[in-house]
């Protein structure tokens, strides 16, 4: 059986209001109510029949779909199984940028605030420690002058003459009519004729305001802190953006950073390099030592377990990486260069055997000339 029309359904016009509908369900419902007609199987039918039909010409949204598609647009089992309230949202979701409307019926356009930035420099020891800081953000305040409307003392807002105060224009673009947000107003519905002069109209001044900020231990270059809710004010209404602290590391006169990793030039004497022993190094924690062996060449790496840096999600702290550069004595004295030249024919003796790497530089040389 073909279903009735809703509006015939409780007797009422297309654009009656949502109290002539109500009125008009209360006076159905008390007739047909199972109570006053026991027994009965056709006023049964009829109750049901006007219960569906108050139920989805009471609720904006369904009415609004069953205004659109019929039935289909309400009925939980026509389409391909989507619920009766979903499936209307779903148009309404959908289409209402296509076909207007909507789920909202006019009404001021609503928008989230926008998000900010803040950059924040800080130094490597703060970021492995963490630290608690202030940061000085833009925020904006309700008018002082004007309270918020945007219009000079003793002056109105009027109703936007473009939208009429809804917020929104239909423009007609082939056989769509699509909706857009209303180009005089900017969707606030409202029209200032004469804007207030110490906010332009706006309703708000900018001032700053002091946040604080607390920086995790392990936060590395370029990772982001939100702030909720401290980013612009929504327009009409609309939640405020976000705020997002963009951490940027100083540049370190010691240690690079590589994620955990710490990495480090250890530069030592010739003397050092070549008799080994105990050597100081430098650690984010202080100094630290480390013993080298006879011997040791530049390119040499020396691990410091768990002197690097403790992650944000991590257990355990990375390594420090000393990297060695032996370095050649500058700017001898006599006294000196005598010493070194007596040393030097003193290895002389000795051969080959204290350079390896001239060893093999000498091999390599060779073969590439015969
Ligand atoms: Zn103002
Ligand atoms: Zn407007």
């Amino acid at each position: 059986m073909a279903k009735r029309d809703f509006y015939e359904v409780l007797g009422v016009a297309k654009n009656a209001s949502d109290d002539e509908i109500k009125k008009a369900y209360r006076k159905l419902a008390m007739k047909y109510h199972p109570d006053r007609n026991p027994g009965s199987r056709e006023a049964e039918e009829k109750f049901k029949e006007v219960k569906e039909a108050y139920e989805v010409l009471a609720d904006e949204d369904k009415r609004s779909a069953y205004d659109r598609f019929g039935h289909a647009g309400v009925d939980p089992n026509a389409g391909a199984g989507m619920g009766g309230a979903g499936f209307a949202e779903a148009f309404g979701d959908i289409f209402g940028e296509i076909f207007g409307g909507g789920g909202r019926r006019g009404g001021p356009q609503v928008y989230r605030g926008a998000d900010l930035k803040y950059s924040l420099e800080i130094s490597l020891e703060q970021a492995a420690s963490g630290f608690d800081t202030e940061i000085r953000v833009p925020s904006w305040e309700t008018c002082e002058t004007c309270h918020g409307t945007g219009a000079k003392p003793g002056t109105h807002p009027k109703t936007c003459h473009t939208c009429g105060g809804s917020g929104t224009v239909r423009m007609q673009q082939g056989f769509f009519s699509v909706q857009q947000t209303c180009p005089t107003c900017h969707g606030s519905g409202k029209e200032i004729t004469d804007p207030c002069t110490t906010c332009d109209g706006v309703g708000r001044t900018r001032k700053n305001k002091t946040l604080q900020v607390k920086i995790p231990a392990g936060i590395d270059d370029g990772m982001r802190i939100r702030s909720s809710g401290n980013g612009e004010p929504g327009v009409n209404g609309g939640p405020p953006g976000d705020l997002y602290v963009e951490i940027h590391l100083k540049p370190h006169g010691i240690f690079q950073r590589d994620g955990e990793d710490l990495h480090c030039e250890l530069t030592i004497p010739f003397t050092k390099a070549a008799l080994g022993g105990a050597l100081e190094v430098p650690t984010l924690s202080g100094k630290g030592e480390i013993s080298i062996p006879e011997g040791t060449q530049t390119g040499k790496t020396f691990r410091l377990r768990g002197k690097g840096i403790r992650g944000l999600r991590a257990s355990y702290p990375g390594d420090l990486y000393c990297h060695v550069t032996v370095e050649t004595p500058v700017r001898l004295s006599d006294e000196q260069k005598k010493l070194l030249r007596q040393f030097e024919s003193s290895l002389a003796q000795g051969g080959e055997k204290h350079s390896p790497k001239s060893e093999s530089w000498t091999d390599k040389v060779k073969s590439f000339f015969s």
